[in-house]
């Protein structure tokens, strides 16, 4: 909706927020840019974005940001991350992506419960709150933890019930009880603005073909977004293709897995066939380029996914692949990465942030809700501070984000219009209370076991 459709009663008057005076990203179609401009929300939605003068003039704040010197923007979405990991950083570090899960499954196993969860996700909001993430959807175990550490701190999180048949399900569920819990779980769900329902399929090793097609069909019958592992190295498609005679994103799409409601997490080893399946089916992408680099998956065909028109948004993974949930760091080796084959222009500074904003929010299937700030979408937004040696003089916006900025520039975080992080200052969460907890939930079991 364009500002100027917004019935004439919802102009002007009383607002919740009004952010004013820093330059404005708006990263709607068109690429607008306002620079004195400024942001009016009331009941958790953008009421109108334009020039700071008129918005002050027109509106009364409850709250005011003064955005002077900074660039407002929406905030950073995050399409692929396992939060509570954070419990386990740094505990396996340069290995492959099979020595990874070898390492980390069974440390699982041992460490997570509800409590453990929300302590990671509660330090995994602070991180991310911090670094200018507004949404992320999560795949984890004991998501309703997750959600209910996410709901307590105002922070938008995409989540739900988990499948993996692994023989040491974390939260001790069989596998044969899972369709009937998830069922329940997005049975009991009522449909909340920018968010939806969502079902997590771990992946084509983790689940065999017919568990795969009757979790799509849940989430077809609720639909919920279905988002799964597929392609992250040649490994996955070497024993995939043992398995079942087709590489992973070819088992998907015979399986009708594939579609405009799924997406993938990584793709990363795709033929040409593959990413014209992607294309043809609506299919979207998670691209981690942190994650990929660090377990040496390789790089992602983006500007191939690009060219053939499939949606990517950006993501961070877990905290034990990329060892931190830094979304604009993503942005940064995304925009460099692509560029390694000699072709500089293959992912651009503007498409890098577009990436972690509106096309993220079109890989969940939430781009009319979230991912750019115009009137009627969802008050999420980042303020950052361009006060800064590293960021001046400043030539381009797109290229001060992509290319200079740094997670620790971001100053202000709203989500759905209630500002989380005002001044560096984490305002719904107790940020020493976190660590400490954090730091103690990811030792629990070891002092457990030496008890
Ligand atoms: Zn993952």
């Amino acid at each position: 909706m364009h500002p100027t459709d917004l019935p004439a009663q919802d102009r002007g008057g009383a607002i919740d927020l009004l952010v004013h005076g820093g330059e404005v990203l708006t990263v709607d179609a068109a690429g607008t840019v306002v620079p004195d401009g400024a942001v009016a929300v009331r009941g958790g939605r953008v009421v109108e974005v334009g020039p700071a003068d008129r918005l002050r003039d027109a509106y009364e704040a409850a709250e005011e940001i003064d955005a002077r010197g900074c660039l407002v923007l929406p905030g950073l979405i995050n399409t692929h991350t396992h939060l509570a990991m954070t419990l386990l950083r740094g505990i396996a570090d340069d290995f492959t992506l099979q020595g990874f899960l070898a390492r980390v499954i069974p440390r699982e196993a041992a460490l997570l419960s509800p409590e453990t969860v929300s302590a990671g996700l509660r330090g995994a909001i602070a991180e991310s709150v911090r670094g200018g993430v507004t949404t992320a959807l999560d795949m984890y175990w004991f998501h309703e933890a997750a959600e209910a550490a996410a709901r307590a701190a105002g922070w938008r999180l995409l989540t739900g019930p988990t499948f993996m048949d692994v023989p040491e399900p974390p939260d001790g569920r069989p596998y044969a009880e899972r369709l009937g819990w998830a069922a329940d779980d997005l049975k009991g769900r009522t449909p909340v603005p920018g968010g939806r329902p969502v079902l997590f399929a771990h992946s084509a090793y983790t689940l065999v073909p017919e568990q795969l097609t009757a979790i799509t069909a849940l989430a077809r019958e609720h639909g919920a977004l279905l988002h799964i592992h597929a392609a992250e190295n040649a490994g996955e498609v070497a024993m995939v293709t043992e398995q079942h005679g087709m590489r992973p994103v070819e088992l998907l799409d015979a399986l009708g897995v594939l579609g405009p409601d799924t997406l993938l997490a990584h793709a990363v080893d795709l033929t040409d066939a593959e990413i014209a399946t992607l294309a043809r089916t609506g299919t979207s992408v998670a691209h981690c380029p942190v994650s990929n680099l660090k377990l040496g998956c390789g790089i992602a065909r983006v500007p191939d996914l690009l060219d053939a028109g499939v949606t990517v948004g950006l993501g961070t993974d877990g905290a034990v692949s990329s060892n931190t949930l830094d979304l604009l760091g993503a942005v940064k080796v995304a925009a460099l990465v692509h560029k390694a084959g000699g072709d500089p222009t293959a992912v651009g500074a503007e498409q890098a942030v577009r990436m972690a904003t509106i096309e993220s929010a079109r890989a969940l299937g939430l781009g009319d809700q979230l991912g750019s700030l115009e009137a009627g979408k969802r008050a999420d937004l980042i303020v950052l501070d361009l006060a800064a040696p590293h960021l001046t003089p400043r030539h381009d916006p797109w290229s001060t984000l992509a290319y200079a900025a740094a997670a620790a520039d971001v100053r202000d975080t709203v989500v759905d219009g209630r500002v989380l992080m005002r001044d560096r200052a984490l305002l719904t969460l107790d940020e020493q209370a976190v660590l400490r907890e954090l730091s103690s939930a990811a030792t629990a079991h070891e002092k457990a076991n030496t008890v």
